[in-house]
């Protein structure tokens, strides 16, 4: 996947950044380690991030976090917010669990779709805060999956790319019909394991 020069990117003022959608180069970029944690750059990026996923949830009413290729700037940076703001530089994913889960998936760069995809129930990443130093962080359920979500868009794989299962895309409003009664997730089970559907 190519790489995309970001640093044209660099010297604009803060702002809400239009979000990448499928079919843009920028999703498929093989995004940049963060070399200096603590330059204006990164600085810029992240609070952009963290602009432009406060104007996407509060306009769609959902979201739990969003990744800097979204808004067109290709490094490794994530944003997430579930109880409080969270972001993840050169985050990358040191362990896993033997369990998997399936999960009804969706992302803001593919509106109004749902994929069926499947995620690791347990993860450990490892990961530089905004002032730089090392954190790691053990996550179940569903801030795992949310994680391997977050940190694939760094490698430019979306969830389009491993669907499972029979029927795996569904349109929001049919979802809605035919699926939301028994929630995004499935129980865990061995990765080994076949299931069936
Ligand atoms: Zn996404």
């Amino acid at each position: 996947m190519a790489r995309i020069a970001w640093k044209a990117y660099i010297g604009e003022p803060m702002a809400i950044r239009p979000i990448q959608l499928l079919g843009s180069p920028s999703l498929r970029a093989d995004c940049e380690p963060v070399a200096n944690v603590r330059s204006p750059a990164v600085r810029v990026v992240a609070d952009d991030l963290q602009e432009t996923f406060n104007d996407l949830r509060s306009r769609q009413g959902m979201g739990r976090g969003l990744a800097s290729p979204q808004i067109g700037a290709p490094i490794r940076i994530v944003y997430i917010e579930i109880d409080a703001p969270m972001f993840l530089i050169n985050p990358t994913i040191t362990d896993i669990g033997t369990k998997d889960f399936h999960v009804w998936d969706d992302c803001f760069s593919i509106p109004d779709l749902l994929v069926r995809v499947q995620r690791a129930h347990r993860i450990r990443i490892e990961y530089q805060d905004v002032s730089g130093n090392t954190r790691e962080l053990e996550a179940e359920g569903s801030m795992a999956e949310l994680l391997q979500h977050e940190i694939e868009h760094l490698d430019g794989v979306l969830i389009v790319d491993h669907p499972v299962g029979l029927d795996p895309f569904c349109i929001r409003e049919e979802w809605n019909k035919h699926y939301a009664h028994a929630g995004k997730y499935s129980e865990p089970f061995e990765r080994e394991a076949s299931v069936v559907f």
